[in-house]
């Protein structure tokens, strides 16, 4: 048979289907003429339309062909019957005689036994599963394969219309509603916190294809086949720039994504979608998410990661084919915009409209992905690790976001919001009450002035000194403004983001950590081997001390920048006391030669070093006779301390920050820095948690720094503290403390009984 004309039929098919979408009728006249157009066109006797449900049910909304009564009265179970079997596999089947395969089951009301041969198709958005469309047949017959095709094609359209909500209305009486609308509960990981209501952008846009059927195939093959010689082209010239491409783009990623630009098989599926009498953009999102709906289903977290870069690519394509931009352009952000992104790089996030912006979801990148530093920074309450995210949302949709406790509501219930917006308000409240807290000073019940610091590690961060009142800022991740800087900076560039930063810090004291990269940190202008372990591996100090070329910029830079001003210094993943030496030498050296060269010097210099990794603590003494000042980087001192990866999500909160052993190490510290006259900080994590800050500080500690946004609640615990007593009930507690896990609720009870907000 000649494959033109047997395809003939799905094309008219597409056709006649586009006249009945454009008729002035009822939504269920539309759908009911739809299964008789189907039922025809196939030959079939029976054609019916069923729709998941929110309650994971399918619920007959049309058929040609079976008892009308049964439709919205035939109910079943998504994991009941060959109709199940569809919807939880999202594949067709074709079945000569249904009735002998073990997954059928009768339904009286229907009228079904008298038909053998059986044909379904999953509908399918997004490779989610919306319904299930099935034609019947009383003879026992074989579905070709281009009828499967041109069923599955015929479900696009439907598809389109569930998720347009125009059935939204047809539902049972009694009906939890359609899956495709349901509301869901995610959880993801807590990044930045802050409750934030408003509804879904995209960040890199799905294009909704609006014209499915084509009116000349050969036309719709050849704006393909350019299409595809087009993005083939820019794959290329991605994959041979190498290293030095576009931010975030890598290598392997590059090369998988032109492994999918030259793969036959998906390329002939786009060619035949196209044969079938689909428009070239409806071909791609049909055979996308036909692919979506099977990867997902993967469990093999490779198979599953080759998803994206194949919505990736296939994103490309529809792009180049509809014209549409691939990001929304300046101004198109909806007020109350939740940003919903699979991933994003950091100066991305900098491009849309703070004001407008609510929040921020990822489905990829958690606590530690760069994106995150920047949505903290910015104050955007961000969750991440939402699985899925990206598929289970339309834009438009209301969605919910929890920064503090991961919760991601997508088109909530009414008392759920009213819940949310509730926690909102809260915080808003707490928050007003922080900021009555700015000006009075940090000084504990019994009177011990304790110094709270600021974070940070962009321009925009540094509003928020002024905002908190911090006393100046205790760490300044230098490398934060390398990350989101599109190649690498220059000195002279370098000189003068410092020098902003001291000019805004106006007076208050800066401690700006050299580069802290390696790691999970990548510059992606910047070339580095990949390592097997980077937590252990070639980063920070390592690289300033290996190739000090990095480094003598960085110290050039901030020598000039503090140039008349106080400049203090730290050195980052510092293991031994000589790595301190050498680093301290070269910096000496950089020092005499602006000396030598005229250059006015800063008022004051300062070096000192970040207490992260667990050798320094059987060295304390060597290391606190060198550096004028210690600042323990509790993030890193944990993951070294527990051998725990931090960036692990499935490890990094196993220990507990208030374990023994944990701060016993804290102890050591204090008590050496206290007594050497060292003066020592904390500026991990742990410090900006109350219940943890309270911990140090009865530990000894009388500075710390933290994010912004824990200023407050730390300083609201610490004016109601008496910080002798504590130290006293620690101490008691620790020595009875060995073997136990955490010392967390009998910090815990103690800050109740003694009247201490947490
Ligand atoms: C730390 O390790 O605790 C720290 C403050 O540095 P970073 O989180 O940047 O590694
Ligand atoms: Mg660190």
């Amino acid at each position: 048979m000649n494959m033109r004309a047997a395809l003939g039929g799905p094309r008219l098919m597409l056709r006649k289907l586009r006249e009945v979408m454009a008729q002035q009728i009822s939504a269920q006249e539309r759908l009911d003429k739809i299964a008789v157009l189907i039922a025809s066109n196939m030959v079939a006797e029976v054609c019916s339309v069923y729709v998941l449900r929110a309650d994971q049910t399918l619920e007959l909304y049309a058929t040609e062909g079976l008892k009308r009564e049964a439709v919205h009265k035939t109910i079943m179970e998504a994991s009941e019957g060959l109709v199940g079997l569809i919807a939880t596999t999202a594949e067709a089947l074709a079945l000569s005689d249904a009735q002998a395969h073990p997954s059928f089951s009768y339904k009286p009301e229907t009228g079904e036994e008298l038909f053998h041969a059986f044909l379904g198709v999953p509908i399918l958005r997004a490779g989610n599963t919306l319904g299930v469309l099935v034609v019947q047949n009383s003879a026992h017959r074989t579905y070709s394969d281009e009828e499967v095709e041109a069923l599955q094609t015929t479900a696009m359209v439907i598809a389109e219309m569930l998720a347009n909500g125009e059935l939204e209305t047809l539902a049972s009486p009694g009906s939890t509603g359609m899956a495709v609308r349901r509301p869901l509960a995610l959880r993801g990981s807590a990044v930045s916190d802050g409750v934030g209501l408003g509804y879904v952008v995209l960040h890199a846009p799905r294009v909704v294809v609006k014209n499915l059927v084509a009116d000349d195939s050969d036309k719709e093959i050849a704006r393909l086949e350019q299409a595809i010689d087009h993005m083939r082209t820019r794959v290329d010239s991605l994959v041979n720039q190498g290293e030095v491409a576009h931010a975030g783009e890598h290598r392997d990623v590059l090369e998988t994504f032109r492994m999918f630009a030259y793969d036959r098989g998906w390329l002939r599926r786009l060619r035949e979608a196209v044969a079938g009498g689909l428009t070239a953009e409806a071909a791609v999102e049909h055979v996308q998410s036909d692919a979506r709906a099977r990867l997902q289903r993967q469990n093999d977290p490779y198979l599953r990661d080759r998803l994206h870069d194949l919505d990736d690519l296939a994103n490309r394509l529809l792009h180049q084919l509809t014209g549409e931009a691939f990001t929304l352009a300046d101004g198109q952000l909806p007020e109350n915009a939740i940003l919903v992104a699979r991933t994003m790089g950091p100066a991305a996030l900098l491009d849309y409209e703070r004001q407008r912006l609510r929040g921020l979801v990822l489905e990829e990148g958690g606590a530690s992905s760069h994106v995150a530093v920047v949505a903290k920074a910015l104050g955007i309450p961000c969750v991440g690790d939402v699985e899925g995210i990206t598929g289970l949302v339309e834009p438009g949709d209301a969605i919910i976001l929890d920064g503090n406790t991961g919760e991601v509501q997508v088109r909530p219930q009414p008392d759920i919001e009213a819940s949310f917006g509730e926690r909102a308000r809260l915080r808003a409240r707490r928050q007003e009450q922080y900021r009555a807290l700015r000006d009075q000073a940090p000084v504990t019940k019994d009177g011990v002035a304790i110094e709270l610091q600021m974070n940070a590690g962009l321009l925009v961060d540094m509003p928020n000194l002024a905002e908190t009142g911090a006393t100046g800022i205790g760490l300044f991740r230098t490398e934060i403004l390398f990350m989101v800087a599109p190649s690498l900076p220059r000195a002279t560039a370098q000189a003068e983001l410092y020098g902003t930063v001291l000019d805004i810090a106006n007076g208050r004291p800066v401690t700006f950590r050299t580069l802290d990269i390696g790691g999970d940190k990548v510059l992606p202008y910047l070339r580095m081997a990949k390592e097997e372990n980077p937590a252990l591996g070639w980063r920070a100090i390592r690289i300033g001390l290996d190739r000090p070329a990095l480094l003598r910029t960085q110290i050039r830079a901030l020598f000039k920048a503090a140039a008349g001003r106080d400049l203090k210094v730290m050195l980052p993943l510092v293991a031994s006391a000589s790595e301190f030496d050498a680093a301290k030498a070269l910096i000496e050296r950089e020092r005499k030669l602006l000396a030598d060269n005229d250059k006015l010097a800063p008022q004051s210099f300062r070096l000192g070093v970040m207490l992260e990794v667990p050798s320094l603590l059987f060295d304390l003494e060597a290391i606190l006779a060198r550096a004028a000042f210690i600042s323990v980087g509790t993030n890193d001192l944990m993951q070294y301390l527990f051998a725990v990866d931090r960036d692990n999500t499935r490890v990094a909160r196993r220990f507990d920050p208030l374990a023994p052993a944990m701060l016993k190490a804290m102890q050591r510290i204090a008590d050496a820095a206290n007594a050497a006259g060292v003066p020592a900080t904390v500026c991990g994590e742990m410090a900006g948690r109350p219940l943890e800050a309270l911990a140090l500080l009865a530990l000894g500690f009388r500075s710390l720094s933290m994010s912004p946004a824990s200023i407050g609640p730390v300083k609201a615990m610490l004016l109601a503290l008496d910080a002798a007593d504590a130290a006293a009930f620690l101490k008691g507690r620790l020595a009875e403390a060995s073997g136990k896990a955490s010392l967390r609720v009998a910090l815990q009870t103690y800050a109740e009984k003694a009247g201490i907000p947490l």
